[in-house]
This record gives C-alpha cells, sequence and structure tokens, in this order.
C-alpha cells in the first residue's frame, strides 16, 4: 500500500531494531573488555605444517554494512556495541594473550571482530597497529576478515607494512551477482572482490574466501550446484576456499524464514556430494559445519548426523576424499530425491521439509 513516508526496506521491518529494548538488553549484559569469546582448535600453516591456531572473537562496535542495512543472514550484532572504546577493545586483547599464556605454543591467530578488523570506522586504527605488528613480532601467522570494499590499496599498503604476509579474509558468500543481492543482501558485488584480491596479491597478503552453502531462498538442489560452480570459478584466484553451511543465527532475515518453515539448512550429505564433485581443488577446500546435527546447523536424519559432519571435518584436514568410504543412511536416498525434484520441477524455494515435527502434518498445513 502507497505510504505518505515512503518505501520501507523489508530488511527493516524484519531485524530486530538497534534500540529495541530486547537487542539493548542482551547487548548491555556483556563486558565490553572481555572477549565474545576465545579458543584453540588444530588447523594447518599454509604450507601444510599442522600447528595449533586462536581464534579471538573480539567485541566491537561492529560492521558499517550491518549498521545500514546487513546481509540476511548474518546475526553477528548480538558481539557488537557502538559504545565500545579503544580501552575496551585494548583490554579484550590484553585478555587474550593472558589466558593464552602469550600465544605459547601457538602458530596462527584468527582475529574476528564482527565485520572489518582494518576499518577505521569500526575498529581504532592504534588497536589494529597493537595487534599487526605484534603477531608479526611474536612470528604468528595472521588471519583478520574483510568486506571486500573495504580492502583499498591505501588500507592493504598499511597492513602489509605492519604484519607483511598475513591473510585477508574475505566472505563473498556467492560468486553470482544477482545471489549476492537478492539472496545475501550483500552490498558488494564479485567485481568488487576481483578487484579486493588484485590489491591484496600487489600487496603480497594471503587470500582466504568464504562461501555460503544455501542462502536464503534458494532450493537445497539450486544451493548445491550453485555451490559448486562457484568453487571451481574461485578456488584458483584464493589460496584458500572455506565453504560455510547456513547455520542460522537469531534475529536474522533467515530466522524468520526457518521459524516459518520456509528454510531448512543444508544437509549434510549435500556437502558430501559437493566435495567429491569438486576435489581436487586448487588451493586447499575447508567445510566447517556449524552447528552440524543440529536443527539450526546443516543436518542430516538425526542418525547419522554425527558419523557424516565428523567425516566433512576431517576431510578439511587431511582433503582425502577417503574419509567418506563407507559411509550412508537410509535417509541418503531422501536426500538424493530431494535434490533431484528441486533441479527438475518448478519450485524456486525447493520441495524440502525440515526434520521437526511430523511430515504429513507439514504438508497439510495451509
Ligand atoms: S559484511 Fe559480514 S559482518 Fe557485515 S553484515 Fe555482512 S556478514 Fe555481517
Ligand atoms: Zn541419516
Amino acid at each position: 500500500m502507497p505510504s505518505s513516508e515512503g518505501a520501507v526496506k523489508v530488511h527493516h521491518l524484519v531485524k530486530a531494531p538497534e534500540n529495541a529494548p530486547d537487542s539493548v538488553r542482551i547487548r548491555e549484559s556483556w563486558d565490553a573488555t572481555e572477549p565474545a569469546v576465545f579458543y584453540t582448535t588444530p588447523e594447518l600453516l599454509p604450507d601444510g605444517t599442522p600447528c595449533t591456531a586462536a581464534t579471538l572473537i573480539f567485541r566491537t562496535k561492529g560492521c558499517v554494512w550491518w549498521w545500514k542495512s546487513g546481509c540476511t543472514f548474518c546475526g553477528y550484532f548480538n558481539d557488537v556495541r557502538d559504545d565500545v572504546t579503544l580501552d575496551d577493545v585494548m583490554a579484550q586483547w590484553e585478555h587474550c594473550k593472558r589466558e593464552l599464556n602469550d600465544f605459547e605454543g601457538i602458530d596462527m591467530v584468527k582475529v574476528y571482530t564482527s565485520g572489518t578488523f582494518f576499518e577505521d570506522r569500526e575498529n581504532p586504527p592504534e588497536w589494529q597497529e597493537a595487534i599487526l605488528r605484534e603477531t608479526h613480532e611474536k612470528g604468528l601467522h595472521l588471519i583478520v576478515e574483510a568486506r571486500a570494499e573495504m580492502c583499498t590499496p591505501e588500507k592493504m599498503e598499511w597492513v602489509a607494512e605492519r604484519h607483511p604476509g598475513c591473510v585477508v579474509a574475505i566472505g563473498l558468500e556467492a560468486y553470482d551477482d544477482e545471489v549476492l543481492k537478492f539472496h545475501c543482501n550483500k552490498g558488494f558485488s564479485t567485481k568488487q572482490w576481483h578487484r579486493a584480491i588484485e590489491t591484496l596479491r600487489a600487496n603480497d597478503l594471503g587470500v582466504k574466501t568464504y562461501l555460503l552453502f544455501k542462502p536464503p531462498f534458494m532450493s537445497e538442489g539450486d544451493a548445491l550446484n550453485h555451490c559448486v560452480e562457484w568453487i571451481r570459478a574461485i578456488a584458483h584466484l584464493s589460496d584458500e576456499v572455506s565453504v560455510n553451511p547456513m547455520n542460522i543465527q537469531r534475529r536474522t532475515i533467515v530466522d524468520r524464514l526457518f521459524r516459518n518453515r520456509e528454510y531448512r539448512p543444508p544437509w549434510l550429505w549435500s556437502l558430501v556430494d559437493m566435495i567429491e564433485r569438486v576435489h581436487p581443488v586448487d588451493g586447499r577446500l575447508i567445510v566447517h559445519p556449524t552447528a552440524a546435527g543440529k536443527i539450526r546447523g546443516a543436518h542430516n536424519c538425526g542418525k547419522c548426523d554425527r558419523e557424516v559432519a565428523a567425516a566433512i571435518e576431517r576431510y578439511s584436514v587431511s582433503l582425502d576424499l577417503a574419509e567418506f568410504t563407507g559411509l550412508d543412511c537410509e535417509c541418503r536416498k531422501r536426500w538424493r530425491c530431494e535434490v533431484e525434484l528441486d533441479t527438475t520441477i518448478p519450485v524456486p524455494l525447493g520441495v524440502g521439509l525440515d526434520r521437526r515435527g511430523d511430515d504429513v502434518e507439514a504438508l497439510m498445513s495451509p
């Protein structure tokens, strides 16, 4: 209906407003001098040597794109607050160093800021500089995250001077401008991503690319075929491609669809099929299904989830298809049938039913 106030973006109708009492209560409940979370995991250095990596997730002012609009699946806003100060982020960094024994026994550090690490509106430059320099001095392999359009020649030169060879991970999500715009609301194009890659290479920085498996408004079959194509198209341009199967974060657009039973997170079988179809990949292919087996993460029937997810995780380290030998379950037939129907009959959102509740009831509900 036409309104005197003009058009309203769907995004603003669906997303919880930043100042809604509930959002404020969640954000005010945390201590800005402590990171959101930090942990260590086994990893591989670029030359393939096994090592221990520390992942540090900081509480920051958050992504400028999210404050303006935001990606349809991104729930990082739960860890951000616009009053986080330089002292706060410095205290979080000190906290991580203290708790991790000044990175003793650790060779790799992943610094995640719910946005772009080196964007000055999000993170104070003094703090960026401290992390870049200190990790370089300690000989730690550093990974930071960024949006493509933020990788400007000036800033990348600045980063490379302080930590030569560090890796910049960009959430490209989809190598398809239509999907970026209408499914992800990503706010940048594949052209901008190409430009970012050139700038990173020109400064001898490492490149990691994230793809999103099954963005909203897409069937399982389409997600599988698209992701296979995207990996083939971009793998040679990245040192690593990391596929993130959708996990539904609270109060996002995809969460709204999920609660309305209009979106099912991907099947773990689709991930196995995707890996088998693209293997071997130029560089390294990593697939980490977050919340695997849970109803909000990539899942199968409930009986085989643990085993299939473990094989996918092992593949990300071994890069050996033998990890999938002998895997099977009765639900695999159901998955195959769903993917075939998705790609042969005209159902844009797919035929898939989720694992919650009774199938017959779901089909009968209006
Ligand atoms: S660019 Fe990244 S942090 Fe920003 S809204 Fe999108 S997914 Fe979230
Ligand atoms: Zn199963």
